[in-house]
């Protein structure tokens, strides 16, 4: 392998996901240091020095983009409601399937195991929604396994200052939460991990505190917004006007901004929404899980406001492709129309506009030339994929996390023939039971290794 690590990667398909919605198949794509440098049909002669993966039968596009998550629930991922009323007994009460109540190890050990299924699902790219809690070291935690992780990551420190959440005397006050947002970006950030202000929610923080952190951001701020129709009501009836206007009234709604979970937006404020730049995150399998209603895409879509999927927790899985299904699925459902929502959208929303709502759609979110080199390789011997037929229609309705055979950041391979290059899963996965088992012992409900129903 030449030091500019030169590659020619040939497949049975290229799904550029470029404006033109172009495919090559087949088709092949060249790399050079952490970038493409061509994209194309057929299968040319590979270069002097060029290594060459010749993925004959697979399909190639870009890796996924998960615009909305808490990873380090991870650690007590695929619990049922009555398992967060157990747990919550630990810390104060915290309601720990959200990770509030999470310790600096805890947390590091549950976005670890994220991380690892992230990869597995295809996302190179992601962000992570933490929230923080005095003396718990939390977001160290969180932003450690981030690092670790190797891919590319938009870490949302998340504060509150008023809220039943985190104990009151464990809430940062807003110059504290300034600082420790300082403090985590001096200490952490690097060229593929970047740290940025998430004001939680309205509900629980103060005018002042969405302010002061809205100043600090640099690529985006992220914000939980209307997901349920008691955040609506609590809204109109807080400020007598919906969430998303109190936002623009403090002047903190712009292109920057990342409005998560989108579901309870009247027409007003998907007008405004549109007006400021703004973008969304939207999360098909969560929100469905919680018991929550399922917005009508295509009134975002025609106002061209980019939403991109997200798993967020909680969900019960990692595997994006599930997202993606699902999302076109209810949206059908909820149309009453099988042309209404097209597999296409989805997996334009899993990748460019997905890359768009991070404000990262110059670098990532298509196969282009100067892009990074962020790939996914479905294998196209599944079982799933067979016969061959529906290139785009199989790959988001038919093909499943299990199908992603290679997957690349910056033209690094972390995933490579089924088998991890970057991550060690066994001892990430051993180190997530060990550290469940120790939190649950703590709180007096550890049941055997089984023993949770
Ligand atoms: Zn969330």
């Amino acid at each position: 392998m030449g030091s500019s690590n030169a590659q020619l990667i040939y497949a049975a398909a290229v799904i550029t996901m470029n404006d033109a919605g172009e495919i090559f198949s087949p088709g092949y794509l060249r790399v050079a240091n952490n970038l493409i440098t061509e994209v194309g049909a057929g299968r040319p002669t590979a270069a002097d020095g060029e290594t060459v993966h010749d993925f004959a039968d697979d399909i190639l596009l870009p890796s996924f983009v998960n615009t909305h998550h808490h990873l380090a629930s991870s650690l007590i991922q695929g619990a049922e409601p009555k398992h967060k009323m157990a747990v919550g007994t630990v810390r104060d009460g915290a309601w720990l399937t959200m990770s509030v109540g999470l310790d600096r190890e805890e947390c590091e050990a549950g976005a670890s195991l994220g991380y690892l299924q992230l990869l597995e699902s295809g996302i190179t790219t992601t962000t992570d929604s933490q929230s923080t809690w005095k003396g718990l070291s939390k977001l160290d935690g969180s932003i450690t396994a981030a690092v670790k992780s190797g891919l590319r990551v938009i870490f949302c420190a998340a504060f509150v200052n008023k809220t039943e959440l985190v104990p009151s005397d464990y809430q940062l006050t807003v110059s504290e939460s300034v600082a420790e947002l300082a403090r985590l970006r001096s200490t952490y950030q690097n060229e593929r991990v970047t740290i940025e202000p998430e004001p939680l929610s309205l509900p629980r923080v103060t005018d002042e505190l969405v302010q002061a952190l809205h100043k600090e951001r640099n690529q985006l701020m992220a914000m939980h917004l209307t997901y349920s129709e008691e955040f609506d009501q609590w809204a109109r009836k807080e400020y007598g006007y919906p969430a998303l206007v109190h936002l623009e009234k403090l002047g903190v709604l712009d292109e920057k901004s990342l409005l998560a979970h989108p579901v309870h937006f009247d027409d007003a404020e998907v007008e405004l929404a549109a007006k400021s730049g703004a973008s969304a995150a939207y999360c098909a399998v969560s929100n469905m899980h919680m018991g929550l209603a399922i917005p009508d895409l295509r009134r975002y879509s025609e106002k061209g406001i980019p939403v991109g999927l997200g798993l967020d927790h909680p969900n019960g899985s990692h595997d994006f492709f599930e997202t993606m299904k699902t999302t076109v699925l209810t949206q059908r459902s909820l149309n009453r129309d099988q042309e209404s929502f097209t597999p296409l959208r989805a997996l334009e929303m899993a990748t460019r506009d997905g890359a768009k709502a991070l404000k990262l759609f110059d670098q990532i979110g298509s196969l282009e030339v100067g892009k990074k080199a962020d790939l996914l390789v479905i294998d196209g011997n599944a079982p799933e994929l067979q016969p061959p037929a529906g290139l785009i229609s199989q790959v988001v309705m038919a093909a499943k996390a299990k199908c992603v055979k290679h997957v690349a950041m910056d033209g690094k391979w972390h995933l490579f023939d089924y088998q991890h290059q970057s991550m060690k899963p066994n001892e990430i996965m051993s180190h997530s039971r060990e550290v469940q088992k120790r939190l649950l012992e703590s709180a007096g409900i550890y049941y055997g290794v089984r023993g949770a129903r």
